[in-house]
């Protein structure tokens, strides 16, 4: 997936898949007494990994593969990158809204 958005004289492009949502990682206890996660110190359960974000309105978590979860944060980083990238143009389209006298987009209009 090769996507340009042309807006402003500015071109945001992104190649391949983006992903909302992050990655988080927990390490754990287990229910059996005696393991060596109860122990001092504690040798904890995991790494797990884990990706949270919102799918059809809900908060949602799923646990992934060590794999999975770097191929997400590739995702997630790009995905991050073009909201940036928006986020700068939307500042950018506010400070030259139609109703700003000195907006250079105006020109077109003012002389009338
Ligand atoms: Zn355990």
């Amino acid at each position: 997936m090769l996507v340009y958005i042309r807006a402003m004289k500015k071109r945001i492009e992104f190649d391949g898949p983006i992903l909302p949502g992050s990655v988080s990682t927990a390490r754990s206890t287990c229910g059996k007494p005696n393991c060596a996660c109860k122990a001092t110190p504690p040798r904890l359960h995991g790494t797990y990994y884990r990706w949270t974000g919102v799918i059809d309105g809900k908060r949602t978590t799923k646990t992934i593969s060590r794999l999975i979860a770097a191929e997400c944060q590739r995702r997630i980083k790009r995905f991050r990158k073009l909201q940036r990238e928006i986020e700068q143009l939307m500042r950018k389209s506010l400070a030259d809204a139609p109703w700003m006298p000195e907006a250079k987009g105006s020109k077109g209009r003012k002389s009338r």
